[in-house]
């Protein structure tokens, strides 16, 4: 386990996970009924952005950076306004600067009402003490530290039976597609109606397809897959783009990312090829979904 997060924080991936991520947790708000969040892969929970790995990379100023020196169009200020919230509650105090990017975790806990319940889990051995002072004394965040892929199988259902589970693992390994064709598929049969967001790193656009078509095997009704490249990949390697598979998005989800991803595109982008696109894996009739 070599992956640290704080060397990617707030970069353009994080961008449009934790976007999406906030707007699946407001939909979820607009019922009164408890939900829960899990996170099987949560990181640190909090990055601090002026620590030398951050600066080492500087991945955040093309991702929040970016988002944070731009004029927002009013259309997209209020799609980005609950993410936009977590990020500035990060640095109450910071006089605008951005000084500290939240995970995952602190975007979730931000967002909760307090009926709403965080479950985040993380292997690592320091991350997963860090991540348990961040919380103490919570009562609303439980915080396990289970290998992620059982962790979807020992969380799943949730006592709720409304929530939203991410899936965010590092693809240090060989195999990582696979095994998150697997997770969705273990979180499916133990929650059928709950929203996953899955996220995937694209390098080769050919392992993506084997993945794509992977999933479209699995027996799920509404699996959307919304894909942001920054550029073209080349040679030189690093990320050129970032994909997420989300299983019963909410019907809200769709048209607001109509909106929003062609503006991350433009104002996200490092050069030629940058594009994005929303794909339904799976869209059968299936019965109205309580999320
Ligand atoms: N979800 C976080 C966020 O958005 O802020 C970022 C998570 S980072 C991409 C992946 C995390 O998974 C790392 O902190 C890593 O230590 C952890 N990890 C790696 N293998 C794991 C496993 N098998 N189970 C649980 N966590 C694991």
């Amino acid at each position: 386990m070599n992956y640290r997060h704080v060397y990617h924080a707030g970069n353009f991936a994080d961008v449009l996970k934790h976007a999406v991520l906030a707007l699946v947790i407001e939909h979820l708000k607009s019922k009164g009924t408890p939900f829960r969040v899990i996170d099987t892969h949560a990181g640190v929970g909090s990055y601090d952005l002026s620590s030398t790995e951050a600066q080492k990379t500087g991945e955040w100023l093309d991702g929040i950076g970016r988002l944070t020196g731009a004029t927002l169009p009013p259309g997209i200020a209020d799609i980005l306004r609950p993410y936009l919230m977590a990020v500035s509650r990060e640095n109450i105090g910071s006089g605008g600067a951005i000084l500290r990017y939240p995970g995952s975790p602190q975007i979730a806990r931000s967002l909760l009402r307090p009926v709403d319940i965080l479950a985040v889990n993380e292997l690592h051995p320091d991350d997963c003490v860090r991540l348990t002072r961040l919380f103490a004394g919570d009562p609303q965040t439980k915080v396990l530290k289970l290998n992620g892929w059982d962790a979807i199988k020992a969380l799943l259902p949730p006592k709720e039976r409304r929530g939203v589970t991410l899936i965010d693992p590092p693809f240090e390994e060989l195999g990582e597609f696979d095994r998150l064709v697997q997770g969705l598929r273990d979180a499916h049969k133990r929650f059928a109606t709950g929203t996953v967001i899955a996220w995937y790193p694209i390098k080769d656009e050919r392992a993506v397809a084997a993945f794509h078509a992977g999933l479209q095997r699995l027996e799920m009704s509404k699996l959307m897959s919304v894909v942001l490249m920054v550029r073209n990949p080349s040679h030189l390697g690093g990320l050129p783009g970032t994909g997420l598979v989300i299983s019963n998005p909410p019907f809200t989800l769709e048209s607001k990312l109509q909106v929003l991803l062609p503006y991350l595109k433009e104002t996200l982008q490092q050069g030629s090829g940058a594009r994005s696109h929303i794909e339904w894996l799976k869209r059968e009739a299936a019965p109205i979904q309580d999320t």
